[in-house]
């Protein structure tokens, strides 16, 4: 099953791709997880990508998509994958949907979260994320933060803030979501793939929630 994590930034993308990750047992892919450690590498292609998340910016299409497609040639994806951000753009997801026809397979499902823009830019700044790339625990320092104050519960690894959460990228990004990605909405609903789901404490739904939703959505669907 090929599932896509559409929403803006700090919607829940990642937390619940986690979940799901483990209760359907298929990999969860993140692009921004990708980077990331190519950033910490000191690779070429990092000190790119860095050059254009740093400012709040996307990396371009070529580069992002020629990434997702040599991830989709690994073993461990052939079954299913959930994408976490990955398509951001029309471009990204024409070029997903030629990958995938060439493989004989499609996206099959794609959560649309959506999260008020205050609740966005509060969940940004107080965002906390375990430093180990293979534990990558996301933590809120107000609703959910570690046990021992800087220290990931789950591998005692350190907890840090992401260089491009701080309350100026995050107007940067969130224009470019609206700009750049907010049309896939509207490409995934016309292919008629599109749930929809509301992440906010207003309504008491938190991403573990959504998380829920999905798993009954799926086990009473037709993947
Ligand atoms: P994320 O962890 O998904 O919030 O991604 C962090 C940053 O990586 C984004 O703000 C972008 O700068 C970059 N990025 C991640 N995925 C993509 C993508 N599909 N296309 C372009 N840039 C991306």
């Amino acid at each position: 099953m090929i599932i896509v994590m559409l929403g803006a930034p700090a919607t829940g993308k990642g937390t619940i791709a986690g979940l799901l990750e483990k209760s359907l047992n298929i990999p969860q892919v993140s692009t921004g997880d990708i980077f990331r450690k190519m950033i910490k590498e000191g690779t070429e292609l990092g000190k790119l990508a860095n050059s254009y998340i740093s400012q709040g910016n996307l990396v371009p299409d070529e580069v992002t998509i020629k990434i997702i497609e040599e991830r989709l040639n690994q073993p461990d994806v052939q079954e299913g994958i959930i994408l976490d951000g990955f398509p951001r753009t029309v471009k990204q997801a024409e070029a997903l949907d030629k990958l995938l026809q060439a493989k004989g397979k499609k996206v099959d499902l794609v959560v649309n979260l959506e999260t008020p823009e205050k609740e966005i830019i509060e969940r940004v700044v107080s965002r906390r994320v375990c430093s180990n790339p293979e534990c990558k625990t996301i933590y809120n320092v107000v609703m959910n933060p570690p046990k021992e104050d800087g220290i990931c519960d789950v591998c005692g690894s350190k907890v840090i803030q992401r260089d491009d959460d701080s309350e100026e990228t995050i107007t940067k990004r969130l224009s470019n979501y609206f700009k750049l990605t907010e049309p896939l909405v509207e490409y995934y609903e016309k292919q008629e793939k599109l749930l929809n789901a509301t992440v906010s404490k207003s309504i008491n739904k938190m991403g573990k929630d959504v998380a829920k939703d999905i798993e009954e959505y799926i086990k009473k669907g037709d993947f």
